[in-house]
Order: structure tokens, then C-alpha cells, then sequence
């Protein structure tokens, strides 16, 4: 048997159950996995409160590493004992083990522990996608970065200064934005109420070419205003609810900026794409440009704990699950 957590309905953190499910046997194409640590992520409370729409009972996760057990038949991407990791669609990465894409997976290299593995291949990829292809950023730019103390925030920032970037991060406390500091963020604003005039103050008016905003409903509005003319308007996420539908004459208004909503499904979609992106955030990893702060670790039967606290503002970098 494996244990996972499961949901049946949905709602709260109290809806996840720590569960026997059927021992999975690999397809054509797939390999199990036997995990040895699974990755938290925003996206993990969207599924579980229907947010993002999925079919019950479903097994959360999108993230973890663990060792190749087995492969179906066909598989070349990987094999029996390759150290592997991955962050994709489908959901079902709660579990002690489960069999998935092989495609979908990637080998870690020999530097790069589990824990880290798990930790950072869905917020990694993401900030390697929006610094090099959503907006590709420019040495001696200065960029904003919401949430900067976060998961994807902590690893956006360092990557951005590792390129030769500025960030201006947002945070909600003092204690963030000190994290935020400590990993590279220039200048840090707590709270929106002041950040357009700060941003003007430390842009010396020129305002930003690019924001990365994954608060979503809160910042939007407030995130335009920080753009310099021409800007682009990156939302990637809705930590606190979701933007909603916009006038797109308000972008003219605004000097006719860019606005994108981008995915890591479709950033990753073609193998070659995910490989490439795994492969630049082992090499930032590796060489100690990136830093993964692993800043909690539940036991993945306490992940209801672990909602609770990335929900509440609680968690600071990455946090990682232990089956
Ligand atoms: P974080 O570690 O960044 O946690 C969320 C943070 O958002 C909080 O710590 C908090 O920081 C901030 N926040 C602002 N308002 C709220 C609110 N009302 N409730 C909770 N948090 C709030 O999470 P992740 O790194 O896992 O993900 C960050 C965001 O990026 C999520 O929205 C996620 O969905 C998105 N994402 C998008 C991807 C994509 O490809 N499009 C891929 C990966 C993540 P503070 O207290 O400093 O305000």
C-alpha cells in the first residue's frame, strides 16, 4: 500500500486525510517513483479549495524527488535508480510514491540533494522562465518583485541580482524584508500603501520595466502604476484571490503597457524546454548563485499544517514534506 493525502471534498486545510491508496504499477511511458521529499506550493492550496478545478478524491502535489523504482515499458528519459525530480501537472505528489510521465521527469544531479531537489524545481523553473523568456531581463535593470520573501520570491530575487538585475521586493513584515535583503533584494518596500512613490523614488522616476506580481487581486491595480512606459505587467499568481477581468484600455491609459499571465505548464510543455530550464536553475544551484532556502519541513502527514501556515503569511522561502 501507499499512503498519501487525499482529498474528497473541497475546502479547508481539515479536508486532507492521510490515507491507504493502491500500490500504482508503471504504463507505457511512466515510471514510479518512491519519494524521498515533496515540494509545497501555492498552487497546492488552489486544488485543494477547488480554486483549480479537479476530479475527487484527488492526491495533491505537483512537486517532489525521490529514486526511479520501476518504468513501463518504453521508457528511455530515465531508469531504475536514477535520482530524479520534477514539477508538472498532474496532481498526486503527496504520496509515499506514484507513477507519472517519465517525460515529465529529470535527473538531479550528484550536487544537488533530495530535500533541495524537492524544494526547488517548481519555484526554480518558474523564476528561471520569467527572468530569461517571459520578460528577459537586462543587466543594470531594475525590476519589482512581489512576495520577495517567499518560495518563488526568495529565488527570483537572487537569480535577478545573480544576472546583474536591481529588485525593489515587497513584503508584508519587517522580518521578510530583512530575508528579502539578505537575498539580494536592493530595496525593499513593506506593504502597498507607499509602493508607487517609493518605486518612483528609487527608480528616480524612470519607474520599472517589468513586475512580477503573484499576489494578484491585492497588487494588480498597484502594480501597473509601477511600471515605466512600454512596462511589462507579469501576473503569475493570486496569493490573495484573482484579478478578475480588467478594462484593456486601461493598459493604453497606463503608457501602453504588456500584460501576461504565464504558466509553467506551458513554459515546460516540450521536453526540451523543461530540460533546458532544469538544467540552467541546477547550474545557478550548483554554483551557489541560487540558494534554496528549505525555510520549513513537515512530515507529509501534517501537510494540513503546512497549508495553514503558506496560507496564513506564515512560511518564508520553500517548504518541503517529508513521507
Ligand atoms: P509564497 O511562498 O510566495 O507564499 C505566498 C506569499 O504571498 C505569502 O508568503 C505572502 O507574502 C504573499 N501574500 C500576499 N497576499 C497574500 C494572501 N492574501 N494570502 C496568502 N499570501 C499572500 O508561495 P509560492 O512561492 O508557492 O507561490 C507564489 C505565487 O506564485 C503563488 O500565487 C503561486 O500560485 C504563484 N506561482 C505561479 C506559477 C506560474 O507558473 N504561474 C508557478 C509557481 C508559483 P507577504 O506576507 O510578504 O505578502
Amino acid at each position: 500500500m501507499t499512503k498519501a493525502i487525499r482529498i474528497h471534498a473541497h475546502g479547508g486545510p481539515e479536508v486532507m486525510r492521510w490515507e491507504d491508496v493502491p500500490s500504482p504499477d508503471p504504463g507505457p511511458g511512466e515510471a514510479l517513483v518512491r519519494h524521498a521529499a515533496i515540494g509545497l506550493n501555492f498552487i497546492d492550496v488552489y486544488f485543494r479549495t477547488g480554486f483549480y478545478k479537479t476530479n475527487l478524491p484527488a492526491i495533491l502535489g505537483m512537486e517532489a524527488s525521490g529514486t526511479v523504482a520501476a518504468v513501463g515499458p518504453g521508457v528511455t528519459a530515465v531508469a531504475v535508480g536514477d535520482r530524479v525530480a520534477y514539477a508538472t501537472a498532474p496532481i498526486g505528489a503527496y504520496a509515499t510514491e506514484r507513477v507519472i510521465n517519465a517525460e515529465r521527469l529529470v535527473r538531479l544531479p550528484d550536487n544537488i540533494d533530495f530535500n533541495t531537489g524537492a524544494a526547488m524545481m517548481l519555484q526554480g523553473i518558474t523564476a528561471q522562465y520569467l527572468l530569461h523568456r517571459t520578460y528577459k531581463v537586462q543587466p543594470g535593470e531594475t525590476i519589482l518583485v512581489h512576495a520577495a520573501a517567499g518560495g518563488v520570491g526568495l529565488i527570483l530575487t537572487q537569480w535577478a541580482r545573480h544576472l546583474g538585475v536591481s529588485v525593489i521586493g515587497v513584503v508584508s513584515t519587517p522580518e521578510k524584508a530583512e530575508l528579502a535583503r539578505a537575498n539580494g533584494a536592493d530595496h525593499v518596500v513593506v506593504g502597498y500603501a507607499d509602493l508607487v512613490t517609493e518605486v518612483r523614488r528609487f527608480t528616480g522616476g524612470a519607474m520599472v520595466p517589468v513586475v512580477y506580481d503573484s499576489v494578484g487581486k491585492d497588487t494588480f491595480m498597484t502594480s501597473l502604476d509601477c511600471l515605466a512606459p512600454l512596462g511589462m505587467m507579469v501576473s503569475y499568481g493570486n496569493a490573495s484571490g484573482p484579478v478578475g477581468p480588467i478594462d484593456v484600455g486601461l493598459l493604453g491609459a497606463k503608457g501602453s503597457l504588456y500584460l501576461t499571465r504565464p504558466g509553467l505548464a506551458t513554459y515546460t510543455a516540450k521536453r526540451a524546454d523543461l530540460e533546458r530550464s532544469a538544467q540552467d536553475l541546477f547550474a545557478v544551484v550548483g554554483s551557489g548563485a541560487v540558494r534554496i532556502r528549505v525555510n520549513q519541513t513537515f512530515p507529509l502527514q501534517e501537510a494540513a499544517q503546512a497549508h495553514e501556515a503558506l496560507e496564513a503569511r506564515r512560511t518564508t522561502g520553500s517548504t518541503i514534506l517529508l513521507p
